[in-house]
């Protein structure tokens, strides 16, 4: 072979869309990846990757030290810092450990920022990528060897393939597979971005969270991290997220709102500020301090309402998607899943590692696209589901917290 003469056509610019076109454009298969955004936007927060899925990709580049990605990608790499991550979960309510993971269960955890590791990617071998941004995909057709997409710009491509890198709310798979819908977790999660001077990020922070770039923090059923998304030696760009279950009674539960437009996820709800306003009254410093209404208004923190989904698939429908309609998935646009645990980013990278490994392979389309999902689909659905259980795991009473803790010390003594 068999390599295709056209291109292949990767559709978002994701980890996991530049993750398959960097390591197709080294292999020598054409292919084009196309992004609805501009090239400036900021998909600016960190991410944790664990040892199997950073390996996999730094072996899939040709065997990359570990540290060659973290200088181009940890969040603290500009002080030289190398995403350490310690794993403590604390009690956001008195300020103490809670949960201290021994040497010998503790994973191999990095953090990197997500955008910086999107760049590192794209950056990673001689020839450019070909990134056309600004295009909007809004219609996929025809079939393996032929395929045709158009864009909201009026742009058409033709191609050998397609790739849907689009995400959780994916156009190709609403077209392809329409049958497959994201399920909604029943939970609340908001996320806030802040800055703060390093020198009070030294005086806060630090004296708990030491040089992890997180600082975990779980309450009685919800929970209340800090991430440090990018550290300067003057500044520090910073995240919160709060999450719990949503109210037994849904309908009663005014921040359970799963099908919120775009522009109102933006907004931070009156129910909200009470509900902070509240919780944070009974937790200790540095939460109090910048998980209430005030402090989030007054120092213009960014919030973000997001709906958690899951996306289930059958292994049937996939080789379908492929055989009739020439269309392969990879990361969330297939098995989007709650960021508890984080995961979904891991599997992005795989995912490209070994669709791009299939067809490197030279075995043809149809045989390409049947080995990657003989290894992808248990691997990343599985994973949909362990990541979904992992919520409610995370969201305890603080009674269960204490019980671990206490069993834990009893089993070291
Ligand atoms: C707050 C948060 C924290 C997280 N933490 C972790 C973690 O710690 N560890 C972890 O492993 N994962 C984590 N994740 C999940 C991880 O970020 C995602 O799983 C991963 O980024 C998915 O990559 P992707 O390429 O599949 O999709 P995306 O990153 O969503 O990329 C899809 C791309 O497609 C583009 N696009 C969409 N529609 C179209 C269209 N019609 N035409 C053209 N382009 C289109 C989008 O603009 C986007 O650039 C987290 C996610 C969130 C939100």
């Amino acid at each position: 072979m068999t390599q295709p003469r056209q291109p292949i056509l990767i559709i978002g610019a994701g980890l996991s869309g530049l993750t398959t076109a960097r390591l197709l454009t080294n292999s020598g298969i054409p292919n084009i990846v196309f992004e609805a955004s501009s090239a400036d936007r900021s998909q600016g927060f960190a991410i944790s990757l664990r040892a199997w899925g950073y390996e996999t990709l730094l072996s899939a580049l040709g065997g990359l030290p570990l540290k060659s990605l973290l200088r181009g990608a940890a969040p603290d790499r500009e002080i030289g810092g190398m995403g350490f991550v310690d794993q403590i979960m604390w009690d956001n309510a008195t300020g103490e450990k809670l949960f201290v993971p021994d040497a010998a269960a503790k994973q191999e955890i990095v953090r990197v920022n997500r955008n910086a590791l999107r760049r590192w990617i794209a950056d990673c071998g001689e020839e450019e990528l070909d990134v056309r941004y600004g295009h909007r995909l809004c219609r996929v057709s025809g079939g393996v060897g032929e395929m045709t997409v158009e864009f909201e710009n009026g742009a058409v491509y033709r191609g050998a393939l397609v790739v849907a890198a689009d995400g959780v709310n994916s156009t190709v798979r609403s077209q392809v597979l329409p049958r497959v819908t994201p399920e909604t977790v029943p939970a609340i999660l908001y996320h806030g971005e802040f800055q703060l001077p390093r020198s009070d990020f030294d005086r806060l922070f630090r004296p708990l969270c030491g040089p992890s770039n997180i600082l975990a923090g779980i309450g009685d059923g919800f929970n209340a991290p800090f991430a440090v998304c990018n550290m300067t030696k003057s500044k520090v760009h910073m995240d919160w997220s709060y999450s719990r279950p949503v109210a037994a009674s849904s309908s009663s539960d005014e921040l359970y709102r799963p099908n919120l437009p775009a522009a109102e996820a933006k907004q931070i709800p009156q129910a909200l500020r009470d509900e902070l306003a509240t919780v944070s009254r009974g937790l200790a410093e540095p939460w109090s301090l910048f998980l209430n209404p005030e402090t989030i208004e007054k120092h213009g923190h960014r919030v973000f309402h997001w709906t958690v989904r899951c996306v289930f698939v059958a292994r049937d429908e996939m080789q379908r998607a492929a055989g009739e309609r020439g269309v392969v998935f990879v990361g969330d646009s297939w098995h989007a899943m709650p960021i508890f645990g984080g995961e979904g980013g891991n599997h992005a990278l795989v995912d490209g590692v070994e669709l791009a490994g299939a067809l490197a392979a030279g075995v043809g389309l149809d045989a390409a696209i049947t080995r990657y999902y003989d290894g992808a689909f248990k691997r990343s659905q599985d994973a949909v589901r362990r990541s979904k259980q992992r919520f409610y795991a995370l969201h305890q009473p603080m009674s269960h917290w204490r019980e671990i803790e206490e069993k834990r010390k009893k089993g070291l003594s």
